[in-house]
């Protein structure tokens, strides 16, 4: 079914997510900062839209996904639009939709790797099973014991811890990285673990974690393929969630991650606060249409609503 109908010039399509997302668990909640940047395989900026996270309810528990890797698709279908097509996704067990997610995932990437792209690929779930933390990595070159491969396999594999709460230790904790690769990663280690170990607020640490994410942008001046406009998501053990989005400058439209659960699923949300919210509804996406434009200065593409460019930082366009 897929990649039957290629367009001829499909090469162009194709759209890396190598990007950068920090999750922290502890015992009583889940954080989880990734940036919203989507490049090409030759590192131009293809938009700073992307929505890489999407929450889920389990049957058995709740949390979120994210990935790095293959951020689009030759039908520029996302993998987060991947998993909301996923049907019942929201009616199985955390292990049954992990699964489903690898069985899906896995005809896409062979197609994709069939043109010679390389499709490293990593999905991060995270959240509370039955009340207890976990994380689940779904991959093609990583796990969460073993050492990363240089060449993706066709297969995804699926690792996981879960908290056990006869750990002795008084703030026990996950931490789980992906995508691009931190300059200073000792210096995360020195920020994160400490705030941890005290026992800090889920406001405390989010902080941390968003930071830590702009960090990997800047340390590439933000012109390599983490953005620097970030989403983040708190949820606690009974379920609760907070989203923000971080955006350098601020800006009036903020897009929210995707939402799945039971029969549920709700995406592309966003919120106008800018005073004169306008239909933005657009028959042909069958979505609301969200304009970027690229900054005058730097070329980038430049979401509505920002009011500085995410790379240079002129004035919106
Ligand atoms: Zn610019």
């Amino acid at each position: 079914m897929f990649g039957q109908q290629l367009p001829t010039r499909w090469s162009v399509a194709i759209w890396l997510g190598m990007t950068f997302n920090l999750s922290v668990l502890t015992r009583d909640f889940a954080i989880c900062a990734v940036d919203r940047r989507l490049t090409t395989p030759k590192g131009k900026i293809v938009t700073e839209r992307s929505n890489k996270l999407t929450l889920l309810e389990f049957a058995d528990g709740h949390g979120f996904v994210t990935y790095t890797g293959i951020g689009s698709d030759f039908r520029k279908r996302t993998p987060s639009d991947w998993i909301a097509e996923i049907p019942d996704l929201g009616r199985l067990s955390i292990d049954d939709a992990a699964a489903a997610l690898k069985a899906d995932a896995e005809p896409r990437l062979a197609a994709i790797a069939r043109q010679g792209i390389n499709v490293r690929h990593s999905f991060v779930m995270g959240g509370f099973k039955r009340g207890n933390p976990f994380a689940l990595l779904i991959s093609n070159y990583d796990s969460i014991d073993g050492p990363e491969r240089a060449d993706a396999d066709p297969v995804l594999s699926v690792s996981g811890r879960e908290m056990s709460w006869r750990s002795g230790a008084q703030h026990p904790f996950l931490v789980l990285a992906i995508g691009a690769t931190p300059r200073h990663p000792a210096k995360i280690q020195r920020r994160l673990v400490p705030a941890i170990k005290k026992g800090a607020t889920a406001k405390v640490l989010r902080k941390l974690v968003v930071k830590t994410v702009k960090d990997v942008a800047y340390q590439d001046d933000r012109k390599a393929s983490v953005g620097s406009s970030v989403q983040s998501v708190v949820i606690d053990r009974s379920g609760n969630q907070e989203i923000l989005g971080h955006v350098p400058g601020g800006t009036t439209l903020l897009e929210g991650p995707n939402i799945v659960g039971g029969a549920m699923k709700i995406a592309d949300v966003y919120v106008d606060v800018s005073g004169e919210p306008g239909w933005r509804y657009d028959r042909v996406l069958g979505k609301a249409k969200i304009k970027e434009t690229r900054c005058k200065e730097c070329g980038t593409p430049v979401p509505e609503g920002y009011r500085r460019c995410g790379v240079c930082d002129a004035p919106a366009p």
